[in-house]
Formats: C-alpha cells, sequence, structure tokens
C-alpha cells in the first residue's frame, strides 16, 4: 500500500465524522473568540482519538493545542485549523440565491468550517500512520480561533506554543489548488485618540480645544504620507467616536481606528511609528492631548520553499477534487449569481490566470480541476493579511490553497457561505486533508528536507520569533 493509499484508507473511515463536523461547525457560525461550541466539537473528536488536548491556551479560551506523541516524539509536526465565522454572511448551505438562515446572523463566509476540519483530518491521517508503522513523532493540531478577529497564532507563537516544532502545514479554501505562490503582508492595528475641552463654540470658542480637528488633522497628515510610502502600504482608517452630534460643543473627545499594512513586519513597523508621529503633530497643532492603543498586529507570510517543492509533488499526486457533472453546474449557478460588475472583474482575472482561450471553457464548468505547479523563489505579495505569518516566523510554514468553491469566487460574501456547506466545501476539505497528511508524512521521512526547511526558516527569519505586539497587548476577548 502507497501512503497516499493508508492516507486515502484513513481518511474514508472517518470520512462522515469529518463531514458531520464541518457541517455542525457551518451551522454554529460562531464569531471571533466566541467558537465555544466549534472548539469543543474538534476537541471531543481527538481527544475520543487519543490526543491530549490543552485548552485555553495563549489565554484565549477557544484556542487550543492537541498532541499525539509516538515512541521519541520527534519529529515535531504541525498542522493549523481555523474555525470561526463572520458577521452578517448568513446563507442557506447550497443555496444559489441569496437566502440568510438567519438575517443579520454570521456565516462560514472564509471556508473556516473547512478549513479546521479539513486540518482535523490530516492530523488524525497523520496519527494513523505513526501509530500503524511505528514511527516515532508528535503530531500537534493547533486550534487557532479567531482569525478573523485580532487573531490567535501570534499570541500562541509568543506563549511558545510552536517552540521546538519541526516544520508547520496549514491550508485555506479557495477557489484553485496549488501551494499558495504569494505573500500576505504585515498588520498592525491601534485605536488613536484625542482629548480636548469643550466649550460653547459659538460664546467662547477660543476656550475650547477640539479632538474633532485633530482626529481630521490626522486624517490630513496621513494623507500626505501616502505619497512618502512604499508601493506595496496601506493605511485604513474609521472614525469610531467623532466627539459627539452637537456643532455648537467643541468636541473634547475622539477616536480614530487606522490599520497599518506593508510586505515586511519591518517597514510596517516603520510606517505605524510615523503614523504616531502625525498623530503626535496633530495634537500639538490642536491644543489636545493623544493616545495610542496597539490592538492587533499579525506578520507577513512567506512560503518556504522547501516545504513548498514537497507540497507541491504531494498536491500533484493527490489530485485536484474529483468534480462531477452536478458539482459544476452547482458551482456555475454560484459564479452567475454575482452581479454584473463583480462577474465582468471575475472574467477579466480568468483571462489573466488561465488565458483568453480558456474562459468559455471554465465558464461552463467553473471548477478548478487540475493542481498547478509551484515556483519557488520569489513570490508576489498580495495585500491581504493572516496571522500564519506569525507562525512562519516561529517555524518553517506552508499553506495550500484547495478548491471549495466556484473559480473565480468572491471570498467574505453569502456565496462562499453556501459553498462551504455544501458539496464542494465538503470535496474540498477531504481533498485538502489527503495533501495535508501526505505532504506531512514526506517531510517526516526526510531528515535533509526537514534540515533544509529549517535552514531556509533561519535565513528567511533570523530563527528567533518576535511578536509585532507589546508584550502587554492582550487578545481582545470579549473586546472584539
Ligand atoms: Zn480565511
Amino acid at each position: 500500500m502507497t501512503q497516499l493509499e493508508f492516507i486515502e484508507q484513513i481518511i474514508k473511515e472517518k470520512e462522515a465524522v469529518i463531514l458531520d463536523a464541518n457541517d455542525k461547525i457551518w451551522s454554529y457560525a460562531e464569531l471571533p473568540y466566541e467558537e465555544t461550541r466549534s472548539s469543543a466539537l474538534l476537541c471531543s473528536i481527538l481527544e475520543s482519538e487519543g490526543f491530549t488536548v490543552e485548552t485555553g491556551v495563549a489565554e484565549i479560551p477557544t484556542a487550543f493545542v492537541a498532541r499525539y506523541v509516538v515512541g521519541t516524539g520527534k519529529p515535531v509536526m504541525g498542522i493549523l485549523g481555523e474555525f470561526d465565522a463572520l458577521a452578517t454572511l448568513s446563507q442557506k448551505a447550497g443555496c444559489t440565491v441569496k437566502d440568510p438562515v438567519q438575517n443579520g446572523g454570521s456565516g462560514h463566509g472564509c471556508g473556516h468550517c473547512c478549513l479546521g476540519t479539513g486540518a482535523l483530518a490530516a492530523a488524525l491521517a497523520v496519527k494513523e500512520y505513526l501509530v500503524q508503522n511505528q514511527k516515532d513523532g508528535t503530531i500537534i493540531y493547533y486550534g487557532c480561533a479567531a482569525e478573523e478577529g485580532a487573531g490567535a497564532k501570534q499570541f500562541m507563537a509568543r506563549a511558545g506554543l510552536f517552540d521546538g516544532v519541526d516544520f508547520v502545514y496549514t491550508w485555506h479554501p479557495a477557489d484553485r489548488n496549488e501551494v499558495q505562490p504569494t505573500c500576505s503582508v504585515a498588520i498592525m492595528g491601534a485605536n488613536f485618540e484625542f482629548f480636548g475641552r469643550s466649550a460653547h463654540a459659538g460664546a467662547c470658542p477660543h476656550l475650547g480645544r477640539s479632538a474633532l480637528d485633530a482626529a481630521e488633522l490626522m486624517s490630513v497628515g496621513v494623507n500626505y504620507l501616502r505619497e512618502h510610502m512604499i508601493d506595496k502600504a496601506r493605511i485604513h482608517y474609521a472614525y469610531v467616536d467623532a466627539g459627539g452630534t452637537s456643532p455648537n460643543v467643541v468636541q473634547d473627545h475622539s477616536l480614530v481606528k487606522y490599520e497599518v499594512r506593508a510586505p515586511k513586519v519591518s517597514q510596517m513597523k516603520e510606517l505605524f511609528e510615523r503614523v504616531v508621529d502625525v498623530a503626535r503633530g496633530a495634537a500639538l497643532m490642536t491644543g489636545t492631548t493623544m493616545k495610542y492603543e496597539i490592538t492587533m498586529a499579525f506578520s507577513d507570510y512567506v512560503p518556504n520553499d522547501t516545504l513548498g517543492k514537497i507540497a507541491a509533488e504531494c498536491m500533484m499526486e493527490v489530485g485536484a477534487p474529483k468534480w462531477e457533472t452536478s458539482d459544476y453546474e452547482l458551482a456555475k449557478k454560484f459564479l452567475n449569481s454575482y452581479d454584473p460588475v463583480t462577474l465582468e472583474t471575475i472574467k477579466e482575472d480568468i483571462v489573466q490566470t488561465y488565458g483568453g482561450d480558456q474562459l468559455a471553457k471554465i465558464l461552463e464548468r467553473p471548477l478548478d480541476d487540475q493542481v498547478h505547479p509551484y515556483v519557488a523563489g520569489v513570490h508576489e505579495y498580495e495585500s491581504g493579511s493572516t496571522d500564519v505569518g506569525d507562525v512562519g516566523y516561529a517555524a518553517p510554514t506552508l499553506n495550500l490553497n484547495v478548491s471549495t468553491c466556484c473559480i473565480g469566487n468572491v471570498g467574505h460574501t453569502w456565496q462562499m457561505t453556501a459553498q462551504a456547506g455544501s458539496v464542494l466545501g465538503h470535496k474540498g476539505l477531504l481533498t485538502a486533508a489527503k495533501a495535508l497528511a501526505l505532504s506531512t508524512i514526506r517531510t517526516m521521512e526526510s531528515p535533509e528536507v526537514m534540515e533544509a526547511a529549517k535552514a531556509e526558516f533561519v535565513a528567511k527569519t533570523g530563527g528567533v520569533y518576535h511578536c509585532p505586539l507589546p508584550d502587554d497587548v492582550k487578545p481582545p476577548v470579549g473586546r472584539y
């Protein structure tokens, strides 16, 4: 029996439990830091499989670590799972017209139900491989809460939970089968608060000091800053408190939320400091005082090429999900559910990615039925951010993308929620499980690959994790 045949057999045995867990977590649709039932379900399955589960890690009640140790326990292998949902994206499973389960309710619009249960199936398969073949090793399933919130993985890394881990694999639901070829950017979020002095805006404005003016001058200053930052950087902001609703009162308080993104964590920190300087300047100009609080930060994600090459071979061996005619028909309905403007953009993207000659075929059969090759070397940055980046600064880490939805699907939409709870999500997560398990086993069985992955990790990151968050910033449990 080949390694893949072994994995396929184990996953077949566990399939009913895994798909049931996906559908339950899909229906719980719990928001970041509130994933109580989703987390408990994953833990109970892992415990029933003999894993030792530690809950509430890194001061996050819904984050956990589940370990299974065989023999010497070396090497130590990690698989990351997520399971949080998004607000307002409730939608009936498999339903191709907008029809929420609950109006305004949450939904798995990023497919993290599939992510968590596909990763679970992979961890169970690796465990069986160790046990039945009497191989030494530790397989760890990381229950990573709140990826859509302020994250968990950077707190887990700061707590040392990835120390001594030889390598880590994870995956994300996608419209394509590939080792993720791109990097994601680092991000830092903070609240800037200005304190002024209220006064009658007509009678005695000279006694007032406006916190609203300060917030506005901060926006002006940051807008001037934009010309003098690197192209790939982004600065976003939102007014949380503009000081009140009375123009005839000088506003004595304001609060603005900022998020700063840049490719490398070092660039992000440098740019963030310049934003803080702008806020200081705004306070000085208005005679107000300013304080800021960093609320979240993720490091950038960079693929580990050594793991990337192994995983790409494994993905080729596993193949794409086996789509049937009815799957293509369902996917086509989802694709056509997008509004005309979005659909036009999707078509342009398909032409750019697959070539114009493929457009007609893909619009008719919009599911990825192949595994795309991986090119090691220089990777483009995409403008999103993820806390998987922090794991990559703590241990050699790699992310796979596996198809769970129609080609061109837009993330964080009701369409994604519907597909994550459908046969498309099911087939994708089972395929991802096989690819993750095979990649883990292949890496484990090659000491040279593990050494090379570690050397690459040290060269790229320095090999010692530094959390981008100050030590006193705690996970915002109950405050997010
Ligand atoms: Zn996601």
